[in-house]
């Protein structure tokens, strides 16, 4: 699994676009490739089947928000718990063909869907949950230091007891009106020809069976509305925009088909002390002027890991910047943590006693008598 992870070609090498690419210019290139390396006009070239797949996929992920940010942070390992059937959910690739090929012969749904997708559901019959997406705030200090969150989530599920089919045991039987095919011809005569009419049965809605005795907990829906607890893991280092993906706890599918999955999207909120940039943490530091002018060490510096304490050497100006390595957000790539900077402001003093009052005056004087 992780070698064939490692050995995937960039995407954004096999589309032959840059990383900045937008929504257009990445439909462009994949239907300019598609036509190009399509079997259908490669009958003679074995490796076409194979490069249009990786085209297929790459255009799947680039096409999608949510898999494209996944796979700019994470590289190929960021989809590494997606199916293929995960990849290519949502991916129309239908619609960039059409009018292209009139009746939509060739890249109209179908060869995509057997050919790439791997497997076709038959219609309209199974068809796979819904992903759910669902934001979660959470601060900095959550962030930095992950987190265990449990969210109430109020969403359809399937039925258990009937397993989503929405019928009892026995309870289903092959459509009458279709016998079972899920479509109804008729004919129609014009003239000397014959009118052939396919469309889909409208009392089993295409699935070839009907339920005759309903299951009592859905009321034939093959799905309940129900609340539950996900347990959510947030690992150390995400920042805003960043998604948390759990298997299976989408919507359910139709039929008994597999659930879709769930998007825990968060938002890192803003915080009152530090500011984050990528893996660094920015804080401001107020000291007193003595201390700028003579240097010192200051202890009381906070950072997301208690108290830390600097050096400030003398003649420290406003607006200076100290680095404090590795107390930024722990790195969600790789090991390690970003670096703290201490921005320092110098206060001018608004609480002057009398005897501070003097000591500056005197200050002042030696200063006037250098020569300014
Ligand atoms: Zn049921
Ligand atoms: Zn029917």
């Amino acid at each position: 699994m992780y070698k064939e992870v490692m050995s995937k070609r960039d995407f954004y090498d096999v589309l032959g676009v840059s990383r900045e690419a937008d929504a257009d210019t990445i439909k462009k290139a994949y239907r300019g490739l598609a036509m190009k390396y399509h079997p259908d006009r490669n009958p003679d070239d074995a490796q076409a089947v194979e490069r249009m797949k990786e085209i297929n996929e790459a255009y799947a992920v680039l096409n999608d928000g949510e898999k494209r940010r996944l796979y700019d942070t994470y590289g190929h390992a960021g989809l590494q718990g997606f199916t293929q059937e995960d990849i290519f959910r949502g991916a129309d690739f239908g619609s960039i063909f059409e009018g292209l090929f009139g009746g939509g012969f060739g890249f109209g749904g179908g060869i995509f869907d057997e050919i790439f997708r791997g497997r076709s559901y038959g219609g309209t019959r199974r068809r796979r949950g819904a992903d759910l997406k669902y934001g979660l705030k959470v601060t900095l200090e959550d962030v930095y230091s992950g987190k265990e969150e449990v969210i109430n989530l109020r969403r359809t599920e399937t039925c258990s007891t009937c397993s989503g089919k929405g019928a009892k045991k026995d309870g289903i039987r092959v459509c009458e009106s279709c016998r079972g095919t899920g479509q109804m011809v008729s004919e129609q005569r014009r003239g000397g020809s014959v009118f052939r009419q396919i469309s889909v049965c409208g009392r089993c809605r295409g699935k070839g069976e009907a339920i005759l005795d309903p299951c009592e907990e859905c009321r034939g829906k093959g799905a309940v509305d129900r609340s539950k607890d996900i347990k959510v893991h947030v690992p150390k280092g995400m920042d805003s925009g960043h998604a948390i993906r759990i298997s299976g706890e989408g919507e359910p599918g139709s039929d008994g088909a597999a659930p879709g999955d769930l998007y825990i999207v968060l938002t890192v909120e803003d915080h009152d002390v530090f500011e984050r940039h990528g893996d660094d943490i920015y804080v401001a530091k107020e000291i007193d002027f003595p201390l700028a002018a003579l240097g010192g060490k200051i202890k009381d510096v906070p950072s997301l890991d208690g108290k830390v304490s600097i050096d400030i050497p003398a003649g420290t100006q406003t607006g200076s910047i100290f680095k404090v390595p590795n107390k930024g957000m722990p790195r969600l790539k790789g090991h390690g943590h970003g670096d703290e900077y201490v921005v320092v402001k110098v206060q001018t003093p608004t609480d002057l006693s009398r005897e501070e009052k003097d000591l500056l005056k005197n200050l002042q004087k030696l200063r006037d008598k250098k020569g300014r």
